[in-house]
């Protein structure tokens, strides 16, 4: 069938995985971020395509507990913990981690029942101001948890929330985080890929990596082959029509376009319900067969229109890739005004997944 579909490719995040971990200090472990269906790719999918990482990190609980119901035995840590007696239960049942970022978490722990064994990270708030226990919280928070039996203590994290373009707040957040571990044996984790990826870290014993384990770069100004990281997807779709177009006249909803000649429109199949951005501007590049050509018009729900001129041969069932391939998610988030980040996660579920394993 001639609809879109992601082609995502399984050997490309291994690759990730081993170049990310050549740039951490020595003896520092990777935990695998993969939240929001590990970004798009398919949680379960990359968990277990992935063999060199042996702990993964989602977002919420049901992200766990659908993993380890798929039968995951790899760790798995919960980023946001959990708030009542019920998601504790069921937080043990499975065997998920969780974090600890408030005073309120650790008073639900108080009530565990005695034979239950859960294990946690705490998080440390070092200067993001969002999750995470102050300072001054931290020693009687882990005196508290370290006199529970039936709580293990993992380690102890903290999130940058600048480390792609701010160094001064970076530098601030890594001091605070190691005054504050110095002294104590416990894993640590500072960076995710923008701190990985700058260096801004002494000792940890992992690295929280999401956007680059896909192969993109979480700098502005750099793409991913600059840093070695291989894109894991493409977005594909196909042409549905090829029609004349007439100088003057406009195409698509609200006219926001008008051609300057007389060319050919190659309409193609797929929108924003697709999750292909309705932000896109006039201009943003696709490829088709091999060539760059501009969207024009605006982005609407199930369809784009590409101004592909009048020397192309392009026909209806020709593929286009709307990113990878060739053409940078970077490049295309920036013609949004999104970031890579909103690409990933917001393929829709009408978009079905393909998989590979072999890096070309
Ligand atoms: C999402 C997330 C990460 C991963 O961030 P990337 O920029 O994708 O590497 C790491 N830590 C926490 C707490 C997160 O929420």
């Amino acid at each position: 069938m001639a609809e879109p579909y992601l082609l995502i490719n399984l050997a490309s995040i291994r690759h990730n995985a081993e170049l990310l971990k050549s740039k951490a200090n020595n003896n520092c472990e990777l935990i695998g971020v993969i939240k929001a269906d590990a970004y798009g790719h398919g949680a379960l999918e990359v968990c277990q395509a992935t063999d060199s990482i042996n702990i993964f990190a989602v977002a919420r609980l049901s992200e766990g507990v659908a993993l380890k119901l798929a039968g995951v035995e790899k760790s798995i840590l919960i980023f946001s913990g959990v708030n009542t007696h019920d998601d504790l239960m069921t937080a043990i049942k499975f065997g998920l981690i969780v974090t600890i970022h408030s005073e309120s978490q650790i008073e639900l722990l108080q009530e565990l029942p005695s034979e239950s064994n859960l294990h946690c990270w705490v998080k440390f708030d070092s200067g993001m101001h969002r999750l995470g226990l102050h300072s001054d919280e931290l020693d009687r928070a882990l005196s508290i948890l370290s006199s529970l039996h039936n709580v293990k203590i993992d380690g102890i994290f903290s999130h940058y929330s600048s480390a792609d373009n701010d160094l001064e707040r970076s530098r601030l957040q890594l001091n605070n985080f190691d005054d504050l571990v110095c002294n104590r044996t416990i894993n640590t984790s500072i960076t995710n890929s923008a701190g990985l990826l700058q260096g801004y870290f002494r000792e940890q014993s992992y690295a929280r990596v999401g956007l680059s384990l896909y192969g993109i770069s979480p700098f502005s100004n750099k793409n991913s082959s600059d840093l070695g990281l291989i894109t894991s997807q493409s977005l594909i779709a196909f042409v549905t029509s090829v029609r004349r177009h007439k100088k003057g006249e406009p195409v698509g909803y609200d006219g926001v376009w008008v051609s300057d000649r007389d060319t050919n429109l190659a309409v193609v199949g797929i929108g924003y319900a697709d999750g292909y951005p309705r932000s896109a501007k006039s201009g943003t590049p696709v490829l088709i067969n091999g060539v760059e050509y501009p969207l024009v018009g605006r982005v609407s729900m199930d369809l784009v229109s590409i101004d592909v001129g009048n020397d192309s041969d392009v026909k209806v069932g020709d593929k286009v890739t709307l990113w990878g391939g060739g053409l940078p998610v970077e490049h295309i988030a920036k013609c949004a005004d999104v970031i890579p980040y909103e690409l990933l996660t917001g393929v829709s579920k009408r978009v079905r997944r393909y998989y590979s394993d072999n890096l070309k």
